[in-house]
């Protein structure tokens, strides 16, 4: 098993890892369990201060892991900006927000006095993606830690730099030993971890596969787990969308991140009265986009986060066009070294054609034309996915009698699906189950206690 940085722009390895041994994991788990009987506790205040200075600590260094993410995973160095910079948002939302979100609740029963009592759970296990090799361990760490419960974490193992800066960050802003653990472990070592009797639950971002393995082990074990695995996001373009920004907005929503986001949009849906504007309009845009190194400012459009991310994609793409779909755009790899995939459109995909319900990581969009609203709603749903979803019109009540149609966990009118600490992010179907972010996401992994005054 190798735990190494490979830059994908270039292919040239960065930096390699020794991954830790079943000692030094049970070792680890002692460590957090021994560390969770004195964090969960302290005061909110003592808890708040670390995450406050980890936020502060984050920003003030924030070239510096911008820059480890775009060397680990290719974003474009804008965007790792962007991804630090929400960091240190989430951090302090939960910093700011926890005692509020964790108080006390009245229950009403007429006549007695009961209320629910929230406690932390224990050691948790996140093992987490490296698309946004910062947000997700964020987005998962820092409600459990003002929780009071003490977190370990497998990362990707393409991002160990990012995942050793996380761990100095952790330590950096004050929190004791144990509270927050890095662990370089091959995948396999999450079974010992999970069935571990002080652990309490686990958190997974990343494959369906992955995602099913976690939450079996997790299953047989009793154990807590929440899962936000992928997507194939809808975007519906009905006939009254204002269609310059919809289109602007369709190919912000694909190219994010390189197209390797969960909430990416993926399946561009469009009434027929709308679709040879929208599709010129769409190709002319994605046709523009600049591919390039991801530390330059011009670069438009980054490569994948790694080689075999980006044969993999090509695999799919290419079984469609051989299963009969029209290419629009693209369709292939350009003649250049690292990850890089031409911007692609797909038209003319029909259900037994691969793409039809496989989630694609990378610049890749599907259009189908479709008669009305009410195909595109069928549409939507014909998916074995259910993360986010969009709908562009210019009529906000029609917006949000589809939006309530669509079967996923987030909808969003006349924008692409996009996460915001204040927010729900969580998807149902095969994207997962639970929530993250907003006063939900804290809630996930605590004991709501019933406290019955007789
Ligand atoms: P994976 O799901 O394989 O990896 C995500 C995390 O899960 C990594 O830490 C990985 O570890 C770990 N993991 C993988 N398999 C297991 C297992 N059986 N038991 C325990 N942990 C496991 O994602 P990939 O990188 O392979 O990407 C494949 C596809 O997954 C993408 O093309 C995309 O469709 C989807 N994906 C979705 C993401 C999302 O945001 N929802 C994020 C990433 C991927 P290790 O790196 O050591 O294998």
């Amino acid at each position: 098993m190798t735990i190494v940085s490979i830059n994908p722009a270039t292919n040239e390895t960065l930096e390699t890892f020794s991954p830790i041994n079943k000692d030094a994991v049970m070792a680890a788990i002692g460590s957090a369990h021994d560390a969770y009987q004195s964090w969960r506790c302290r005061s909110f205040e003592d808890r708040k201060d670390k995450l406050l200075k980890f936020a502060q600590l984050l920003r003030a260094d924030a070239d510096t892991y911008a820059r480890l993410i775009t060397q680990d995973m290719g974003k474009r160095i804008s965007e790792s900006h962007y991804e630090i910079e929400y960091c240190a948002n989430i951090a302090e939302f939960y910093a700011n927000g926890a005692e509020r979100f964790l108080a006390d609740q009245p229950m009403e029963v007429e006549g007695t006095d009961a209320y629910l009592h929230y406690e932390p759970l224990g050691v948790l296990l996140g093992v987490m993606p490296w698309n946004f090799p910062f947000y997700q361990v964020v987005r998962f760490a820092t409600p459990n830690i003002m929780a009071g419960n003490t977190v370990l974490i497998k990362h990707a193992s393409n991002v160990p730099q990012c995942a050793k800066a996380l761990e100095d960050l952790f330590a950096e802003c004050g929190l004791p030993a144990g509270v927050y653990t890095n662990l370089f472990i091959p995948s396999e070592f999450v079974e010992t971890i999970v069935s571990d009797r002080r652990v309490q639950g686990v958190s997974l971002t990343g494959s369906e596969p992955a995602g099913a393995a976690v939450a079996a082990i997790a299953g047989k074990n009793l154990k807590r787990s929440v899962l936000e695995l992928g997507g194939n996001d809808p975007f519906i373009v009905l006939e009254d969308a204002d269609l310059e920004s919809t289109v602007e907005q369709a190919v912000k929503g694909r190219i994010v991140n390189a197209g390797q986001s969960c909430v990416a949009s993926k399946r561009f849906i469009v009434v027929e009265a709308v679709a040879e504007s929208f599709l010129s309009a769409f190709k002319e845009q994605m046709a523009a986009l600049k591919l390039g190194d991801p530390m330059d400012d011009d670069t438009t459009l980054a490569p994948l986060s790694t080689e075999q991310a980006a044969v993999k994609l090509l695999e799919q793409v290419q079984s469609t066009i051989d299963a009969g779909a029209t290419v629009i755009l693209g369709g292939d790899r350009p003649n250049r070294d690292g990850a890089y995939f031409n911007p692609t459109i797909l038209t003319d995909i029909t259900p037994e054609m691969p793409t039809y319900d496989q989630e694609l990581f990378g610049p890749v969009a599907s259009v189908y034309v479709v008669e009305d609203e009410a195909a595109a709603i069928k549409l939507a749903n014909d998916s074995s996915f259910g993360l986010g979803g969009s709908v562009f019109t210019s009529n906000i009540d029609r917006g949000r009698r589809v939006a309530e149609q669509i079967e996923t966990g987030m909808m969003f009118i006349n924008q692409p699906t996009r996460s915001q600490a204040e927010l729900p992010f969580g998807g149902i179907k095969h994207s997962g189950y639970g929530r993250e972010l907003s006063h939900l996401g804290i809630l996930e992994f605590v004991n709501k206690k019933l406290i019955h005054v007789g």
